[in-house]
């Protein structure tokens, strides 16, 4: 690995360019995954080659304090050894059987004994694939085929969930992205986060149709923007009383909020659940399950087809094992930790600056909104200054500070972000949050 080269702002990154340009000939827009890119920042992706706890160095050998942390699941840091070990012994007893294996067994039986609600898991290979998943269920437990879901809320890529038009009551989803059709968004009735009112109103106008709810347990992908009190109660309430089911997704913030994630916080027993991110260790492996008359419905067991080549992969849930089984009540309070005091260092930089911001936490998950309000929904999250995010996000990058090239999106600590770490991310805000202050629309 190259040396540590902290060049001083300003910095280029020619490494970085030179693969960035290389990959842009061969893959759409130079990334696998679109939140990669710095579109709606400007610059080059960096392009990283290794982490070790905090830190991620990339191919210009510049090192960087990680608060992305893989969006979400290196919960422990990069490169936690004990991961790697487990990680370490799995590769080598081999790569994939196509056969069931003891460590999904094992997994599962750690998701169960974490999460109360959940009787019966299924192991699948990304959160987009159980979230997919759940609703099938949903529609094929319940007979029926619309899905409630809330504006600026994302669970992943799933034709019917994509949709996310405007806030209005009951509005039919309409799709917003080329390739999915009327038909596939047709039955998506998307309504604003946090408007329980909006939410009966649907049940009320489309009687015995609504399959179910799906919620982010709180949403972090609109910025965060927990539930306010009794949301979440509300919603099951509602499809208790519709006979429709309460899909709580937690890929983002499942074994990560607490060790059993939103529901640990709130208490609300969803019906069903969905689960990535930290469960994997790094690997691809996530989960749906919840009430075992609902899972008993899943092929084989029941005529809900469902099924994945990788589910379960020995490597995939050998680390998430690890991962899961160091994430300790001790482990939960020093990701807190660190969250509460980087939120206090934000908020004090951005106010010595006299930058109207708010910042929005969910546990240890947080985001920084550049305007003065409460933010409850989307349309709050947009109407935020974003043009401050920018400069403030450059600034950090510069000064060896990776932050989510998006003004939308949760910043994620670890258990690794240590006094240096912080030290590091303190000493950048001044400057970071001046550009912010500068910044004009
Ligand atoms: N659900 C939520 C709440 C998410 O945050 C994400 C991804 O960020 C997904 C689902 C999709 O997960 P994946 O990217 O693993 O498909």
């Amino acid at each position: 690995m190259a040396e540590a080269n902290n060049t001083p702002y300003p910095y280029e990154a020619p490494v970085s360019q030179g693969l960035f340009d290389r990959a842009s000939v061969v893959t759409p827009g130079g990334v696998n995954s679109p939140v990669r890119a710095f579109r709606a920042v400007g610059g080059t992706p960096r392009f990283m080659v290794s982490g070790t706890g905090p830190y991620l160095t990339d191919a210009d050998g510049r090192e960087y304090v990680d608060l992305v942390c893989s969006w979400g699941p290196m919960i422990l840091g990069h490169s936690h050894p004990e991961v790697i070990a487990a990680v370490q012994e799995a590769v080598a007893r081999g790569t994939s059987f196509g056969t069931p294996g003891e460590g999904e067994v094992a997994l599962a039986e750690e998701i169960v004994a974490r999460i109360e609600p959940v009787e019966q898991v299924r192991l699948v290979s990304s959160g987009t694939e159980a979230t997919m998943s759940a609703i099938r269920l949903a529609r094929g437990f319940t007979g029926r085929a619309k899905v409630i879901k809330f504006a600026g809320c994302y669970h992943g890529h799933v034709d019917a969930l994509l949709a996310a038009a405007g806030s209005g009551v009951a509005t039919f989803g309409l799709p917003d992205t080329p390739g999915v059709t009327g038909a596939q968004a047709g039955d998506t009735i998307v309504l604003p986060y946090n408007d329980i009112e909006a939410v009966r109103a649907a049940f009320a106008a489309h009687p015995g149709e609504i399959a179910c709810v799906i919620t982010e347990a709180s949403p972090g992908n609109m910025g965060v923007v927990p539930p306010r009190d009794g949301f979440n109660a509300g919603l099951k309430e509602a499809c208790r009383e519709n006979g429709a089911l309460y899909i709580s997704d937690e890929v983002m913030t499942g074994f990560r909020t607490s060790k059993a994630g939103w529901f640990g916080v709130d208490g609300v027993v969803p019906d069903l659940m969905t689960f990535g991110k930290v469960m994997g260790g790094g690997f691809p492996a996530a989960a749906f399950g919840g009430r075992a008359d609902v899972m008993a419905h899943l092929a084989p067991a029941g005529p809900v087809y469902q099924a994945g080549t990788l589910s379960g992969n020995p490597i995939a849930t050998a680390a998430g094992l690890a991962q899961l089984r160091l994430l300790d009540d001790a482990a939960y309070a020093t990701v807190d930790a660190v969250s509460e005091q980087l939120r206090t260092l934000v908020s004090d930089a951005l106010t010595k600056e006299g930058v109207a911001h708010r910042v929005q936490n969910a546990s240890n998950m947080f985001s920084v909104f550049f305007t003065d309000g409460e933010v409850r929904n989307y349309d709050d999250a947009k109407g935020q200054e974003s043009f401050r995010f920018t400069p403030f996000f450059h600034s950090m990058l510069e000064q060896g500070v990776y932050l989510p090239p998006s003004a939308f999106e949760s910043w994620f600590v670890s258990t690794a972000h240590d006094e240096r770490a912080v030290e590091r991310i303190a000493a950048a805000l001044p400057a970071a949050a001046r550009a912010a202050a500068e910044a004009t629309a």
